[in-house]
């Protein structure tokens, strides 16, 4: 556990899978840890974080930024329409993208502000109702609809269902990936990151194994 002991994992993953090293980007999810375990892993010069909501972020990265410089925010979390111009503020990366009414809007953001994050789309891979993501079969028209708005869309992103075999997942969301002509896989946790590098995750969203559990006070 801790940062160290994952960047070696990740680095020996990637060579399990025949994949050069450093390819795989490492996010670290700081959503709800202490600061003080935050500032720790930014003390190791990790610079790369993932949060889940915008009003966290927003209370806690303005002010890392003030001390750190380079950091590269990514949002993973849902994100709400009348949030979007504060995430563009405050991300480098949205991999949240879901719905064409949050597309409309990072259009219309796009052109006013002259930037836009880098975009993942979310796709709900396991097609549970309570989950994020466009369902499977909608995803190349919903990915050439945002193409079609001029976005930047970079990849797709998953969170496989909690009881079914996390690789089926990675392998359906790396397919979907593969015939949109998108690079940009961001898949695999805590527990799976090493199974998700195997199937050609390119971002890997880790949290409790590198800042231990999330503790809510
Ligand atoms: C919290 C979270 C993670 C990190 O989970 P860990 O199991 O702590 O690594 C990854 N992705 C998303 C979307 C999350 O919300």
């Amino acid at each position: 556990m801790g940062l160290q002991d994952i960047q070696q994992r990740v680095t020996q993953a990637e060579k399990d899978a025949g994949r050069a090293v450093g390819s795989v980007k490492l996010i670290a999810v700081s959503k709800i840890q202490p600061d003080a375990r935050v500032q720790a892993v930014l003390e190791q010069g990790h610079r790369c974080f993932g949060e889940n909501r915008v009003q966290e972020a927003a209370g806690k990265w303005p002010g890392f930024r003030d001390t750190f410089e380079d950091i590269d925010l990514h949002l993973i979390g849902p994100l709400q329409t009348n949030k979007a111009r504060q995430a563009f503020e405050l991300f480098q990366s949205i991999h949240a993208l879901d719905r064409p009414k949050l597309a409309k809007t990072f259009a219309r953001l796009a052109q006013e502000t002259g930037h836009c994050p880098q975009l993942f789309i979310q796709v709900n891979t396991g097609e549970e109702p309570q989950k994020a993501g466009v369902l499977p079969a909608d995803s190349d028209a919903f990915i050439n609809a945002c193409r079609a708005m001029d976005l930047p869309v970079v990849g797709v992103m998953s969170i496989p269902p909690a009881d079914e075999e996390a690789a089926l997942h990675f392998a359906l969301l790396a397919k979907i990936a593969a015939r949109n002509g998108l690079k940009g896989l961001s898949m695999g946790m805590s527990g799976d990151f090493e199974k998700a590098i195997a199937l050609g995750a390119t971002h890997i969203r880790v949290g409790s194994a590198i800042f231990g559990d999330r503790v809510v006070a």
